[in-house]
């Protein structure tokens, strides 16, 4: 039932006739939840009280689906706000962001063009930036954008996905740039000929990962709300001595807020991304993919309504 109900929910994510529809009417069903509002100004009152907490903080301009150059102009052009607000503001922020937002499925000119803006922008007012990682069809491409940024810019990272076959290979070859690296399970639907379809070897390649990319010097980001894989990497860094600055804990902005402050309350760097803009259906559908608990959660609020 668990498999039927991710499947369902992913495959609406990828409706881009509900995503159009979406955007026109406002954070619905719940997606408040997962998401921190619609403007930047919302997003820096999210961010501002999770500083105060001690949490630090990524932050997404949500965008999906972007097929024209105008619209990638202007997500790159909201990034760069944020960018500033972050700056201006004073906010432990990060920025995160998709390729095919930024123009990846229309040219590759136009993806650097946009990420060069963004990375000066960043760079100006200390900010890093993480490129997301989308589906599997989209991997390769990031991964080379990545290469070349990372080539010209030191505030620059990206996302690895251990469900996919390929993920090894990718850790060991991006060793030469020395990455600051996002550690994920993948939250896409992909085919068992490139991604594991197993739940229990998406998780053993986690760990695997988390272990290579720690032990061969570089900065890693373990992004997960299982607390299998904290523990393990508590036990990990604690096991050859990996200074705390050299490794941190991410969650996603309504998920498991008790235990984000648990880790930091121990002493670990935990940084929660914060989602905001009108084009949430698309990540809230694949939140709900990940978790029948999320549904529920959604759907009594639909009731009550
Ligand atoms: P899961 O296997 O989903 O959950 C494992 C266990 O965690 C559960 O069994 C439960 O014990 C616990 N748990 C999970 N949720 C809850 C909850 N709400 N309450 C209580 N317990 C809970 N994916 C990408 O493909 N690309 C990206 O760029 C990307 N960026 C991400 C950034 C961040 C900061 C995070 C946290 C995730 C990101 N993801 C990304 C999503 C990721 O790939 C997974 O889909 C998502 O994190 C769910 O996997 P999980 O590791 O949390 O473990």
């Amino acid at each position: 039932m668990e498999t039927v109900m991710r499947n369902f929910f992913l495959f609406l994510s990828k409706n881009r006739g509900l995503t159009k529809v979406a955007k026109r009417y406002g954070l619905k069903f719940g997606a408040a939840r997962f998401v921190a509002g619609e403007t930047i100004e919302l997003a820096s009152e999210a961010i501002r009280q999770l500083n105060n907490k001690g949490l630090d903080v990524t932050i997404d301009y949500l965008g999906e689906f972007v097929d024209n150059a105008a619209e990638a102009n202007e997500m790159a052009e909201n990034s760069i706000k944020a960018i500033e607000a972050i700056g201006r503001e004073r906010l432990q922020s990060q920025l995160s962001l998709k390729m095919t937002s930024m123009g990846l499925d229309i040219s590759d000119a136009l993806v650097m063009n946009n990420m060069r803006r963004i990375l000066e922008a960043a760079k100006k007012n200390d900010v890093f930036v993480t490129i997301d990682m989308e589906d599997y069809s989209r991997c390769g491409k990031t991964i080379e954008i990545f290469k070349k940024l990372r080539e010209e810019y030191d505030n620059i990272g990206t996302v690895i996905q251990a469900y996919l076959y390929r993920t090894e290979e990718d850790i060991e070859d991006l060793n030469k740039y020395s990455p600051n690296l996002r550690l994920v399970k993948g939250a896409y639907k992909e085919s068992p000929q490139v991604a594991f379809p197993e739940k229990k070897d998406v998780d053993e390649n986690f760990k695997k990962i988390i272990k290579m990319h720690l032990l061969n010097g570089n900065y890693t980001a373990v992004a997960t709300h299982d607390d299998a894989i904290i523990e393990y990497t508590k036990q990990l860094v604690e096991e050859h001595n990996i200074p705390l600055d050299q490794f941190e804990f991410q969650m996603l902005f309504g998920i498991r807020p008790e235990r984000q402050l648990e880790l930091a309350n121990e002493g670990y760097k935990m940084r929660v991304y914060v989602p905001y803009g009108n084009d949430w259906y698309g990540y809230f559908m694949r939140r709900l993919a990940e978790r029948p608990a999320n549904v529920a959660f959604v759907l009594k609020g639909v009731i009550k309504k």
